[in-house]
């Protein structure tokens, strides 16, 4: 079965909580029924594929079809039955909101683990014809935040309908220096997958907002890569910047950093607001925020950093 809705509300099918509505919105479980209703359906476009809708920003309503899975596995469920059979790989991962599949797309990662790291292969149908096929881990050219389903000229058109994942990991990934605290605090020899994971969920959950309690769609900017040109200009007049040397020799600069040093921490346009634990992060701290209190937030920290740092930031949330 399939429903295809008309002309709807879906603020619900998003983690922002702001107002957002599509001309049409299709919904169903099983691959067939998508397929049926490829075949028998006139859908307005463009196309749209939400999963949890946790890195969306509604700026106006969405003139084609939302496509959206109802019953999706959620990526965090998927990290939680790994970690408790001991399988090494996901516990990083933990806690991150949405779908498996919105997080393959996103290549989403924390602490140090990406996507990249535990896929195999992906099968997606391409919504323009019902075509099905499998597309390995190198096929989805993953990057920072990115693979190749977020080209323009893929978006919205290939939809992935089931993952198979290869954990490959002997042991906890500790590249990063929480991770590194979390096992020395456990103690090596007791540190199981699911250990670990539970300490990185409390550590999340004490810097970043619970999508039930306060909407947002997570980290909103990129983290800043620069010339190393560009950092010597900047360690000049901030010696203290963190920073961290890439393997193509640009040098990643926390976004957070850089927003909290504008003095932008708690900062608030309309119901918008920098969330004061993480500033990474923006809220809808009234819960009745618009699109255009986010947008004026957004520009005013684009403003502001570029003018103290000359460095521009880039948004990571995606903008429809
Ligand atoms: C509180 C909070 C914390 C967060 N923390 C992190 C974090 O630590 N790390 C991180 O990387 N992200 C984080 N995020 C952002 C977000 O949760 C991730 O990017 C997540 O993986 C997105 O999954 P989703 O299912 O919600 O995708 P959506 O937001 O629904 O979609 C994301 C993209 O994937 C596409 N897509 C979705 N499903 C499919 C599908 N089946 N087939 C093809 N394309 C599809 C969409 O069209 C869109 O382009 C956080 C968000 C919140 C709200």
């Amino acid at each position: 079965m399939y429903k295809l809705h008309r002309n709807c509300d879906i603020t619900h099918l998003t983690t922002f909580g702001l107002p957002a509505r599509c001309a049409a919105l299709l919904e169903w479980t099983d691959n067939g029924d998508l397929a049926d209703a490829l075949r028998l359906e006139r859908l307005p476009r463009p196309f749209l594929i939400i999963g949890g809708g946790s890195n969306l920003l509604f700026t106006r309503p969405f003139e084609g079809t939302v496509f959206h899975r109802l019953g999706q596995p959620e990526l965090d469920a998927v990290c939680e039955s790994y970690c408790r059979e001991g399988v090494w790989g996901f516990e990083n991962l933990s806690g991150i909101p949405g779908s498996i599949f919105g997080a393959a797309v996103q290549n989403a990662g924390a602490y140090g683990t990406e996507m990249k790291d535990v896929v195999s292969e992906v099968k997606v149908t391409d919504l323009e014809n019902g075509d099905r096929f499998t597309l390995s881990n190198r096929d989805m050219q993953f990057g920072y935040r990115h693979s190749a389903l977020k080209n323009p000229e893929t978006a919205g058109r290939y939809l992935i309908t089931d993952i198979t994942f290869r954990p490959e990991a002997s042991g906890p990934a500790i590249t990063h220096k929480a991770v590194r605290q979390i096992i020395e605090s456990i103690g090596a020899e007791n540190a199981t997958p699911m250990a670990v994971r539970e300490k990185i969920k409390a550590l999340r959950d004490s810097k970043l907002p619970q999508p039930a309690l306060t909407g947002s769609a997570g980290s909103f900017f990129r983290n800043p890569e620069i010339t190393a040109c560009e950092f010597e200009a900047l360690s000049q007049k901030f010696p203290d910047a963190p920073h961290f040397a890439q393997a193509d020799g640009r040098i990643k600069v926390p976004a957070a950093w850089l927003i909290d040093r504008a003095g932008l921490k708690g900062a608030a346009e309309g119901g918008a607001q920098v969330w004061p634990l993480q500033p990474l992060v923006i809220v809808n701290a009234t819960g009745s925020a618009t699109a255009a209190d986010v947008l004026a937030l957004e520009r005013r920290i684009c403003n502001e950093v570029t003018l103290k740092f000359n460095i521009n930031l880039i948004p990571e949330v995606q903008h429809i």
